[in-house]
């Protein structure tokens, strides 16, 4: 999709280094990434495979898959292979399953080297294996597993006993000159995470993967979210964002999109500007907004198409839609760039719509 990498409204983006996910890059000047997570047990390689399908179908760039076992070790050869977006290996504790990870050729690997130090220190090796193999780290701090020596120096999960965490974790790293890192620092309250990412943002220079975890089902997920990632987007806070949300994948991928799009740093699909109706509304907005969302559903050109429920204020509150309608009298105006171009009776309002839309795809060279 056309990006852009900042708008002039938002903050200039904070200056990050940039690390390659397989082909997607997360820092620097790259555009905002948007990941998720896959849901199957990753041992199921088909199950997994149809997961990627559809998330990379919903605008998905890169994916992550838990690796708690080594039969889902095992699978990711072939999960790495096949996905078409670059797969990164979630693993907790043993560096065996890094390695392995490392070897299937997934393109990063999730892993805190704290962990690792506390089994088996082979922190000194995994960097090495992911250096040579071009393999970034993220190191991922969260609230509801911050290390008990921060617990018990904080009293709880603050921003800075979160920041400390994941800096001290990038210290391990370091020891050994690694520095092909990004990291999150991940809480379920939105203000707690903004906080912590505003520290360490001014605190390193590694690119940053915004998450509010365990942000709860669809509605509240969605509303924590995008609020978080808007204050930090709107700061220049932010490389790639991950949504978790108690709810299919893909809509996690929908949600990071749309913020994304809202934030104008992801051209737009379709953008449906719709009146909330009020007392003049002589149509039934919400329906008729529903039919014509459903009716130009995955349209191949950027488009704003208003739909406004009286023509007493629609047309001058949708001049800058590419197209709309303003109904009134059981007829619709059909306005392109705010100018009327015809009326039709209500019945025909989304048809003629759709019509109107595929000509303007027309134009712009799109069949
Ligand atoms: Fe009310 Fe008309 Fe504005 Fe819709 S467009 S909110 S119906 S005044």
């Amino acid at each position: 999709p056309a990006v852009r990498a900042q708008t002039p409204a938002l903050a200039t983006r904070r200056k990050s280094r940039q690390v390659m996910v397989g082909s997607v890059p997360v820092g620097g000047d790259a555009p905002v990434s948007v990941q998720s997570m896959t849901t199957t047990p990753t041992a199921d390689v088909n199950a997994t495979l149809q997961q990627i399908a559809e998330l990379t179908a919903a605008g998905c760039q890169i994916v992550r898959v838990a690796v708690p076992s080594q039969d889902d070790a095992d699978a990711l050869p072939k999960i790495a292979a096949k996905a078409p977006i670059p797969v990164i290996a979630d693993i907790h504790f043993q560096p065996k399953y890094v390695f392995a990870a490392i070897d299937a050729g997934c393109a990063a690997v999730r892993v805190n080297p704290g962990n690792i130090k506390k089994f088996d220190d082979k922190v000194g090796e995994i960097a090495k294996a992911a250096s040579e193999a071009g393999v970034p780290i993220r190191i991922g701090v969260n609230a509801g597993s911050l290390d008990k020596r921060l617990l018990a120096k904080y009293g709880r999960p603050t921003a800075e006993a979160l920041v400390e965490s994941a800096l001290w974790e990038c210290s391990l790293f370091e020891e050994h000159g690694f520095r092909d890192i990004k990291i999150s620092v991940k809480h379920h309250d939105p203000v707690v995470m903004i906080q912590a990412y505003r520290m360490l943002a001014e605190r390193c220079d590694y690119p940053l993967h915004l998450g509010v975890t365990e942000a709860g089902p669809a509605f509240q997920g969605t509303i924590k979210s995008a609020t978080a990632f808007g204050a930090l987007l709107a700061e220049g806070i932010g490389d790639t964002i991950r949504v978790s949300l108690s709810a299919p994948p893909v809509e996690e991928v929908k949600v990071g999109i749309a913020i994304l799009e809202a934030l104008g740093l992801r051209e737009r699909g379709l953008e449906i500007v719709s009146c909330p109706a009020c007392g003049r509304a002589q149509v039934d907005v919400y329906t008729l907004a529903q039919e014509v969302e459903a009716g130009l559903k995955g349209f191949p050109v950027p488009l704003r198409v208003a739909v406004m429920g009286c023509v007493v204020n629609g047309p001058g509150e949708a001049r800058e839609a590419d197209l709309g309608v303003a109904s009134g009298n059981g007829k619709g105006q059909i306005f392109v760039k705010g100018e009327v171009i015809k009326t039709v009776p209500e019945s025909q309002i989304v048809e003629t719509l759709i019509e109107e839309a595929m000509r303007i795809a027309e134009e712009r060279g799109v069949k």
